[in-house]
């Protein structure tokens, strides 16, 4: 089977597209045939290395396809099942051996794209704002690059928790696009000093939370940006890993929380999967959230997605099709 693969860390000159062997099926996987891959943030940093994996890593995180073969004892799923799964490397491929309990049952009102250009972003959005800090009405949260993949979800899940939500975009379209997603302001951040207007547009007080997947470049606006007791949810790298940095200053910024959380450890059990995994999904069938799927491209063009992840140059989702 094709995918797409790195033996050694780097650039996308290092991405491979050729054939591997059809992955074996371990106890409790399933074989899936792949129809539609997300592509994240994440996949670039286990093609750079960021986030280590040993080689050939097969990069991708999240596809929808349909069952094939199932090991002997597992029960969840069946042949013939068309299925959803993010949080599990070796999408980027014509086939996938995936754990049965991180799959998560496609609903008949979805296609294959839908659901590949859902589940890990929309899932990041809900335990963002339902578990981290869970939002309550009428709380303020700050979005970085909320017309990005995860950031139009956050907006979204935020403003179904009834708060209200002030976002961050690099230009005027996608300005534009966050306010769609459902920011009620946008700050373009490239131009304005987004610590500064937060404040202002917060009558002085500041957020009650920060969700910043941008990284190094808003670390230290982002704290100043939060209100005394409030929490800094650092959750991505988009600009570079966050430096080092002194817990003194959390006590400087007002007794601030951090915390630096990823979607593995708010999908724990198959139930928390489950209810996160329905609720994304309902949101979509019911309108609540309004997919922007930015381009599909060939899985062979996976380098040209991920150097447009990069370059800043979408908005919403991007999908590889094998
Ligand atoms: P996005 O679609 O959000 O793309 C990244 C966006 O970040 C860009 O469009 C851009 O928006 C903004 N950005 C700001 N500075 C830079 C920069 N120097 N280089 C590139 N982009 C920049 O990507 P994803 O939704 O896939 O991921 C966003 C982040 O969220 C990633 O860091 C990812 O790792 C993280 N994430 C973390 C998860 C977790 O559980 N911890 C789960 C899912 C995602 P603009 O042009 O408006 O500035």
């Amino acid at each position: 089977m094709k995918a797409v693969f790195v033996t050694e860390f780097g650039g996308v000159e290092k991405l491979r597209y050729e054939d591997l062997p059809m992955p074996m099926v371990g106890d409790g996987q399933a074989l899936v045939k792949v129809h539609a891959i997300g592509v994240n943030f994440i996949d670039i940093y286990y093609r750079t290395g960021l986030y280590p994996a040993p080689p050939p890593v097969v990069l991708g995180m999240e596809a929808a396809g349909v069952v094939e073969r199932v090991a002997p004892t597992v029960k969840e799923v069946k042949p013939g099942d068309r299925v959803a799964w993010a949080m599990h490397r070796g999408a980027y491929a014509e086939h996938a051996a995936v754990p049965v309990w991180l799959l998560v049952p496609i609903p008949p009102e979805l296609d294959f794209q839908s659901a590949a250009a859902s589940l890990l972003q929309g899932m990041t959005a809900h335990y963002l704002t339902h578990s981290t800090y869970p939002l309550k009405e009428g709380e303020t949260c700050l979005v970085h690059a909320a017309a990005g993949g995860t950031g139009r979800w956050i907006a979204a899940a935020a403003k179904i928790r009834g708060a209200r939500v002030i976002g961050t975009a690099s230009t005027l379209e996608k300005e534009k696009i966050a306010r769609e997603a459902g920011c009620d302001e946008v700050i373009l951040y490239t131009e304005n000093d987004f610590e500064y207007e937060t404040r202002k547009l917060t009558g002085g007080r500041g957020v009650d939370v920060v969700y910043d997947s941008v990284g190094a470049a808003t670390w230290e606006k982002s704290l100043g940006s939060i209100r005394p007791r409030g929490m800094m949810v650092s959750f991505g790298n988009a600009s570079g890993a966050v430096p080092a940095f002194q817990p003194l200053a959390l006590s400087q910024k007002g007794s601030l929380f951090l915390t630096r959380p990823v979607l593995t450890h708010y999908c724990a059990t198959r139930d928390e999967l489950l209810w996160r995994a329905t609720d994304v999904f309902r949101w979509l069938i019911e309108g609540r959230f309004r997919l922007l799927i930015d381009k599909v491209y060939k899985l062979a063009d996976a380098g040209q997605a991920q150097t447009d992840l990069a370059s800043r140059k979408t908005a919403g989702k991007l999908l590889l099709v094998p």
